[in-house]
């Protein structure tokens, strides 16, 4: 039974998200990930692994609708690579990116970052057409989050998902039309570590639980990125400077590690032979997650998503500053 649901979940992975290599011309040149890369295992795969959902899957049909938008514009992404300019353009002026920004606010996205995807951040089983990435943020509405974990808030990571995959894709069309080569990913079984990746583009930073936490809405968004041929970004990875406070106040937090109703979230990141970090047990967070319709308890007890991001920098500040004179 357990291989059964593996192999189905698998099947529709694949079905959704195509092998990049077979549908570019054999000469194009790709960028793999590197030999340290993690494995890239996808929700549906990650649940029907680790997963007991049982009569819980019911609750999958309040938010089918949202689903199968996600699996579409999911596949319709992957497949638009094939409508890449022959000729592309490589560089772009400051107005086009206004106009690319504006553009993204239009379909919901609140936060724009640049940078370099490194390859270890590319998962085992995936391949990128262009290093350099614009990365976005979507909200999840804190109102529909404070819920969890229950249908509504599953309800409203499915409605993220469904509009951020289609913000990726017309944001590659945005592109295309423009001159420029894109290839989109879709929030849901990206090609790359978005919370990595988010955190390179300066759009915030990675606490205990795993999640970005960024200035504006804490740990409750989604992310997920366009890969372009443009050449001259304007990398935002300086910003990560203003966020890299937040992995010390995290140390004196641990909320989440609490409040996680599967004490699934490691006290202290497990440190990698290699230097990666993992912040979860995945096992037993599947577990609870594939009972819950996406469980995100994490999400609404962090101190960020609680409170004002600038009000709990002020408060560490003063933390630190009594430290230091105590000291
Ligand atoms: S999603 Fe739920 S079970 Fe998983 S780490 Fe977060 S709080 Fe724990
Ligand atoms: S709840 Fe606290 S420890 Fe956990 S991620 Fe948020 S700030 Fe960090």
């Amino acid at each position: 039974m357990t291989s059964l649901k593996v192999k189905l979940a698998k099947k529709f992975v694949s079905f959704v998200l195509s092998d990049m290599r077979k549908l570019v011309p054999e000469e194009t040149s790709i960028i793999e990930p590197s030999p340290n890369s993690f494995d890239g295992k996808t929700v549906p795969e990650v649940v029907a692994i680790h997963g007991r959902p049982g009569i819980h899957i019911l609750k999958m049909l309040i938010a089918l609708p949202y689903l199968m938008k996600t699996a579409y514009y999911a596949r319709k992404s992957i497949k638009s690579i094939n409508k890449n300019p022959k000729n592309p353009k490589k560089t772009a002026d400051k107005e086009f990116f206004h106009e690319l920004e504006e553009y993204a606010r239009k379909l919901g996205i609140v936060a724009v970052g640049y940078t370099e995807v490194p390859r270890e951040y590319i998962f085992k089983n995936r391949v990128l057409l262009f290093k350099n990435a614009i990365v976005l943020l979507m909200n999840m509405d804190k109102g529909r989050m404070e819920k969890a974990p229950s249908v509504t808030a599953g309800r409203e990571v499915w409605r993220t998902y469904a509009e951020l995959s289609k913000a990726v894709y017309k944001l590659a069309e945005f592109l295309r039309e423009h001159g420029y080569s894109a290839q989109p990913d879709p929030p849901v079984g990206g090609s790359t570590n978005f919370p990595l990746l988010a955190q390179k583009a300066g759009l915030g930073y990675i606490g205990k639980h795993g999640l970005l936490i960024s200035e504006r809405n804490g740990s409750s968004q989604r992310i997920a990125a366009v890969y372009t041929n443009i050449e001259n970004l304007p990398f935002t990875d300086e910003r990560v400077k203003l966020y890299s406070w937040i992995s010390e106040f995290c140390k004196i937090c641990n909320r989440c590690v609490e409040e996680c109703p599967a004490q699934a979230i490691y006290p202290e990141p497990l440190v990698l032979k290699d230097g990666k970090k993992v912040y979860i047990d995945y096992k037993k967070c599947a577990e609870v997650f594939s009972k819950t319709l996406g469980c995100g308890v994490c999400i609404k007890e962090c101190t960020f998503f609680k409170g004002d991001f600038f009000r709990i920098r002020k408060a560490y500040e003063k933390i630190v500053e009594k430290k230091r004179e105590s000291s």
